[in-house]
């Protein structure tokens, strides 16, 4: 089931186009994450999607429009959630954000379980760690039990141990069959939480699909021999290599499955060709990815 549809969503703040026809599908069950780097509208995105924004033109469907124009209580988002009392515990939080929801079934030992706080949940929240305040406030969009929860830059500013956290509750969260959605401007978050991905950049989509096949199956290689024409010759007939292009002193192109780089040296020397060099390299998505970041 499609759980968000966005439709040539654009955003201007006076000159600045921050979303340029953005287009995404994130179906249900989903870990999605959207990567791009600062500023490539990700928050203005969550912010119209959320119903914080208004979008200057295109528009955004939830659920299928099961709920019509009122999915929001289906929805949980870090974005909305109030700043916590630094003299209550984290039941009493809860509690806060229970009134402010309208939600009053929520079993939140069980929600503080899920964030790794149980043990804590007597504690004041100005006792907790930067990494506890943060799994506290992912509790919070629980309330309500929504089917979709969205957080922006979920780790910013964790130590290591916390991001671990971090990603291992909302991979426990995923796991119970929410949808997960989350902005982030770090490749290697989007890579170990998410299922799939919508690189932006400047407000428009430059990939989507699943996480494995956008940012890691794809494999440059080089591949060096004495003659490189016949090479080349070699590998524009092998279905698994996609167009090569030279080089220096080598053919750069790029293999769709990393396994099969034995069965590739086998056919070149079949052909009479002795690869001299061969090296593999990250994909060439994530070197743009990394390019653009920087
Ligand atoms: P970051 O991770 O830095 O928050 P982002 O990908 O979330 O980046 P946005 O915050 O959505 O990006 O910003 C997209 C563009 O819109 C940027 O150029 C930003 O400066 C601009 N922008 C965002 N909010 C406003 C605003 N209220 N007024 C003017 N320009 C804005």
């Amino acid at each position: 089931m499609s759980v968000l549809k966005i439709n040539n969503l654009h955003k201007n703040y006076g000159k600045i186009k921050a979303l340029n026809g953005l287009n995404l599908e994130v179906e249900a069950g989903q870990i999605f994450g959207l990567l791009g780097p600062n500023g490539s509208g990700k928050t203005t995105t969550l912010g119209i999607i959320l119903g914080i924004l208004s979008q200057t033109s295109g528009d955004f469907e939830w659920f299928e429009n099961k709920y019509g124009n009122n999915p929001r209580k289906r929805i949980g988002a870090i974005l909305e959630t109030p700043n916590f009392y630094p003299y209550l515990d984290a039941i009493d939080n809860l509690k806060i954000v229970q009134r402010l929801k309208g939600s009053f079934n929520d079993d939140l030992d069980a929600i503080l379980e899920k964030v790794n706080l149980l043990e804590r949940k007597n504690s004041k929240f100005r006792t907790y760690s930067l990494g506890m305040k943060q799994r506290l406030a992912i509790g919070a969009t629980l309330i309500g039990e929504p089917d979709v929860v969205i957080f922006d830059e979920p780790t910013n500013g964790l130590d290591p141990q916390g991001i671990a956290e971090v990603r291992t509750t909302l991979q426990d969260i995923a796991a119970t069959g929410k949808t997960v959605i989350m902005a982030s401007h770090i490749l290697d978050e989007v890579e170990k939480i998410c299922s799939h991905v919508a690189i932006i950049k400047k407000g428009n989509l430059l990939a989507t699909g699943p996480v494995g096949a956008i940012l890691s199956q794809q494999i440059t290689l080089e591949l060096g021999a004495a003659d490189l024409s016949k090479l080349q010759n070699i590998l524009n007939k092998i279905d698994f290599i996609g167009n090569s292009s030279k080089k220096s002193n080598f053919l750069e192109c790029l293999i769709s499955d990393e396994n099969r780089i034995e069965e590739l040296i086998k056919l070149c020397i079949d052909g009479g060709v002795i690869p001299t060099h061969i090296v593999k390299r990250k994909n060439r998505l994530e070197d743009e990815f990394l390019e653009i970041t920087k």
